[in-house]
């Protein structure tokens, strides 16, 4: 779709059934990180707009907890289908909002879909348990229910995929929601949201805001309506939201930063390695949770890995998500270029060496060159915080045990990856590296069926496989004696 073409919706707030603005009619500029154009506006919510969702949400889910998970699971699988349906025309408003090409804008919709999917056929199976009694004409059971009314925050870097999973495992489970969803990238949420309003979802079940995150978080969470929240963000906000969440003992599922080790033995199959890892790298111009950054590459192989992925990140094309043949679009967040080329400097200055790029594009949009470093010390800030920009360090290691110890070393454990041909070293890995996936020789993560979620400062609870569900209900005890 040619940009020039293309008109790009404002947003507003859906409570209780009503897409409508803000009560105080604030409204915030959307920019194209493209162009750093204004491109449209999201309406905000304030106090009164809070106030109106609470109550629709808990009225929603005296709606939605009463309505059988055969008609839950129903009216699910057509919002997905729905949302199928109109991916061209989302994927186009999401690449002018998050700059991401559209390719990659579609598969996100796309993938979606199949979140929803996976989550109405988990609607039909939350099975509990019947156990047996001590004593004749008892009957013991362990029944699940849904949890309550759910707030759940999302960021901008995939604005479908980061709603999408929450939502679907609120309504498979029987929980009304309220999304704040990111302000920087707020209509295809939207979309994301009214495929599910088009599908037939009753009023207050999906209640979708803006506004000021703080605001809003430090208001619903305490809140006695809402009796569970899900967060995806950074790890000082999520230790600042889930110690909110405790305080008010709420449920929390917490999906926060990573710092990704990607680990390539001597011998492995490094041009699938160089494939397989600058594709995931440079994805959503490395704006991405579980992608590589500490790239750690044995001895003999350094080299080699190093050339070929340093061409590899020369090679991307770099332009407007919305134009074809863009491989790789601006950062979502002009924040994100300061943030990229001080991390990068310190690199240098503690003895790094610039493989390629290193800079901004260009004095219009947030345009960034995809960045390979070598041989940073663990004493540079990069090696320590998550970079969540396309920058890939690549040092060295000669054993297992010391490539594990790095990989280890820091507090997130999020995602890792690995490539090498023996058997032996692939089963140590999946059972030392202390994160919550590990994915090796082929990038296997993140598809509805499989856990998703990290372990140590990256967070907790998972947001994908049969787990997933859990998160939404409760287990309640039922002994009945005849
Ligand atoms: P940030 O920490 O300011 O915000 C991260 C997200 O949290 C945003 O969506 C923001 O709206 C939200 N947020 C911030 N304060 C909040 C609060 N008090 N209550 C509720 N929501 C709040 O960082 P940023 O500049 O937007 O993004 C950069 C960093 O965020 C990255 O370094 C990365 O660690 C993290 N991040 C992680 C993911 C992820 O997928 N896990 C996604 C986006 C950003």
């Amino acid at each position: 779709m040619a940009s020039q073409n293309f008109t790009y919706p404002s947003t507003q707030l859906l409570i209780d059934g009503e897409w409508r603005g803000g009560i105080e009619g604030k409204t915030i500029d959307v920019v194209d990180p493209a162009t750093g154009d204004a491109i449209g506006t999201v309406a905000h919510a304030t106090r009164p707009d809070l106030d109106a969702a609470l109550a629709a949400v808990e009225r929603g889910f005296a709606v939605w907890s009463q309505t059988s998970a055969y008609e839950r699971s129903k009216l699910m699988r057509k919002a997905a289908d729905l949302l199928r349906e109109r991916a061209g025309t989302i994927a186009a408003i999401m690449t002018r909002e998050q700059g991401k090409p559209l390719a990659e804008a579609k598969g996100e919709i796309l993938a979606g879909a199949d979140v929803i999917d996976w989550f109405a056929e988990e609607a039909r199976r939350t099975y509990g348990q019947i156990i047996p009694a001590r004593a004749p004409g008892v009957m013991q059971m362990a029944i699940k229910l849904p949890v309550g009314p759910v707030a759940a925050f999302t960021p901008w870097n995939f604005p479908i995929n980061q709603v999408v999973r929450k939502l679907s495992g609120a309504l498979a489970a029987g929980c009304s929601i309220i999304v704040k969803a990111p302000e920087e990238t707020p209509a295809s949420p939207a979309e994301l949201i009214r495929a599910f309003v088009d599908a037939g979802v009753p009023a207050g079940v999906v209640n979708l805001v803006y506004g000021v995150p703080a605001e809003i978080s430090e208001y619903l969470i305490p809140h006695p309506v809402i009796r569970k929240i899900s967060f995806t963000g950074s790890t000082p906000v999520g230790k600042h939201l889930a110690a909110l969440a405790g305080q008010h003992m709420k449920r929390a599922t917490m999906e926060l930063g990573g710092h990704a080790p990607a680990i390539v033995f001597d011998d492995a199959d490094l041009d699938k390695a160089v494939k397989v890892l600058a594709a995931s790298k440079f994805r959503n111009a490395g704006q991405v949770c579980v992608s590589p950054t500490r790239f750690l590459v044995q001895e003999r192989a350094h080299g080699q890995f190093l050339d070929a992925f340093t061409q590899a990140a020369k090679a991307i094309h770099v332009g407007n998500g919305m134009e074809e043949g863009s491989q790789m679009g601006p950062l979502a967040n002009e924040r994100r270029i300061p943030a990229l080329e001080g991390l990068i400097a310190d690199a240098v200055s503690h003895g790094g060496e610039l493989k390629a790029g290193g800079r901004r594009i260009g004095n219009k949009g947030n345009f960034f060159e995809p960045t390979v470093l070598a041989n940073v010390p663990t004493s540079a800030r990069i090696m320590n915080e998550e970079p969540f920009g396309p920058v890939a360090i690549v040092n060295r290691f000669s054993s297992l045990d010391e490539v594990i110890e790095e990989a280890n070393r820091l507090p997130f454990g999020l995602a890792s990856y690995a490539f090498t041909s023996s058997a032996e070293t692939a089963q140590q890995l999946g059972l030392r590296i202390e994160a919550g996936m590990t994915t090796i020789n082929h990038n296997g993560l993140a598809l509805p069926e499989v856990p998703f979620g990290g372990i140590k400062d990256s967070g907790h609870g998972t947001e994908g496989g049969s787990e997933a569900i859990e998160a939404y209900l409760v287990t309640k005890f039922v002994s009945h004696a005849a």
